[in-house]
């Protein structure tokens, strides 16, 4: 856990703790690379099927360009945020997900929208 910023939309600001994690560049690399690699290499030999070949020769590799594309862009995640609520004041226990910038994350008291700040940024 560590500590964050928690900001509401009408301007108040709290403090909590989140479950970080941090994916280094060598890490995404590490992911994205081989669905690149394995893409081009399917596509490769998918050029034996009749017909199908036509297509799936750049589909495939294509396809896993982007779903490469999708593994490097996804920076870290933010699992869990504890604090006070900076817009109802109540004990907050909300459920994060995937890093996005700015990251969200509901109250489970009051339903309202959570701005989470790290203390040091995502790689
Ligand atoms: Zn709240």
């Amino acid at each position: 856990m560590e500590s964050v910023s928690l900001k509401a939309r009408e301007g108040g600001t709290g403090q909590g703790e989140a479950d970080v994690v941090r994916f280094s560049n060598g890490q995404r690399l590490s992911k994205a690379v081989p669905i690149a690699i394995g893409g081009f290499v399917l596509g490769a030999a998918s050029i034996v099927i009749p017909g199908v070949h036509l297509i799936s020769t750049w589909a495939i590799p294509l396809l896993s360009l982007g779903i490469a594309w999708y593994f490097f862009g996804k920076r870290g995640s933010v699992r869990r945020v504890t604090g006070t609520c900076p817009a109802c004041g109540e004990a907050m226990d909300a459920e994060g997900g995937d890093w996005e910038d700015p990251m969200y994350v509901r109250c489970d008291k009051c339903e309202k929208p959570i701005q989470v700040l790290l203390a040091s940024p995502m790689p």
